[in-house]
């Protein structure tokens, strides 16, 4: 059995269970549950805030956990990690008010930063030489220039609306962050063997994220141009149609290059594009 620690609300929250889900991992739903026991799989989740996960990862409350890179980063545990989930991307930045003019780092010199995250910065600003006044406060950090509290502020950015709406400018990113999979540094043999078959599992879900599965029929004489146009994982799957001009090409590609792709199979004569939805890409 082992245990596995999620936020218990909040932005990583549904990502993390449907992960599991997709997994095969059957969760009961039970809302407002600390300890809940997985029907299907030799596993239980701990519902933590995501400020506690690292520290319930290092002291064996928890053998592993989901949580953003960043509370690993500030929280300073001594945990493996295992695996880059892909989600609850963002980056960790110092902004400041849009009327300041900034060329460099020596900005920060003298002046006060508020932020949630001050190991990260503190150590940042050592690195870098940088004598600076770390102020921290547990929410709301975006507000504190405009109520005269700091010069500037080191907080999580995803789009930027957030500091626009608070009239500042992101001037220097610090560091990325995700969602990672960490894990107890002294795992037993067995649990490792159950954390291996999962994150098996979280990768063949993961590596199918963003991609499609095409399936498009092509004259023979336009299959070797259709290979430069659509990348393949060894080599497509072609298949001999009735009428034994035309075959079927059969591969995955990048939901992004969809569009392009469609268009410069049907400039060489491809036909009846289909394009279909993966749920796993297993090896
Ligand atoms: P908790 O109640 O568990 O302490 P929280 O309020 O500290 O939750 P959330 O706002 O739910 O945290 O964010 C959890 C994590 O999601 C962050 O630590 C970060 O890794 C990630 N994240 C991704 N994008 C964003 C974003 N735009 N704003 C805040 N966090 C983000
Ligand atoms: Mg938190």
């Amino acid at each position: 059995m082992i245990r596995i620690a999620l936020q218990a609300k909040g932005r990583l929250n549904e990502e993390s269970l449907a992960l599991l889900r997709e997994s095969g991992i059957k969760i009961e739903e039970s809302k407002r549950k600390l300890l809940s026991k997985s029907g299907n799989s030799p596993i239980e989740v701990l519902y933590l805030r995501d400020d506690d996960i690292p520290h319930a990862v290092c002291n064996g409350i928890a053998d592993i956990g989901i949580v953003g890179m960043n509370e690993v980063a500030e929280r300073g545990f001594d945990v493996d990690t295992l695996y880059n989930l892909g989600f609850g991307k963002c980056r960790l930045s110092l902004a400041i008010p849009q009327n300041e003019k900034y060329d460099n780092l020596d900005y920060f010199n003298g002046k006060k930063v508020a932020t949630s995250y001050p190991n990260i910065l503190s150590e940042f600003f050592k690195a870098k030489g940088i004598q600076c006044q770390i102020e921290q406060i547990a929410g709301s950090v975006e507000i504190a220039p405009s109520i005269g509290m700091t010069d500037a502020i080191f907080d999580i950015v995803s789009s930027g609306g957030t500091l626009v709406s608070n009239g500042l400018v992101e001037v220097e990113k610090i560091m990325d962050s995700q969602a990672v999979l960490i894990g107890n540094k002294s795992l037993s043999q067995e649990k490792m063997a159950i954390v291996s078959k999962l994150i098996f599992r979280f990768e063949s879900i993961i590596r199918s994220r963003g991609k499609k599965y095409i399936l498009v029929n092509i004259p023979n004489d336009k299959i070797e141009a259709a290979l430069q146009i659509l990348p393949c994982m060894k080599s497509p799957t072609l298949l001999p149609l009735a009428d034994k001009n035309w075959s079927a090409m059969h591969t995955v590609i990048d939901e992004d290059e969809i569009w392009e792709k469609s268009e410069q199979l049907k400039s060489i004569g491809a036909e009846d594009i289909l394009i279909l939805s993966m749920e796993k890409m297993i090896l």
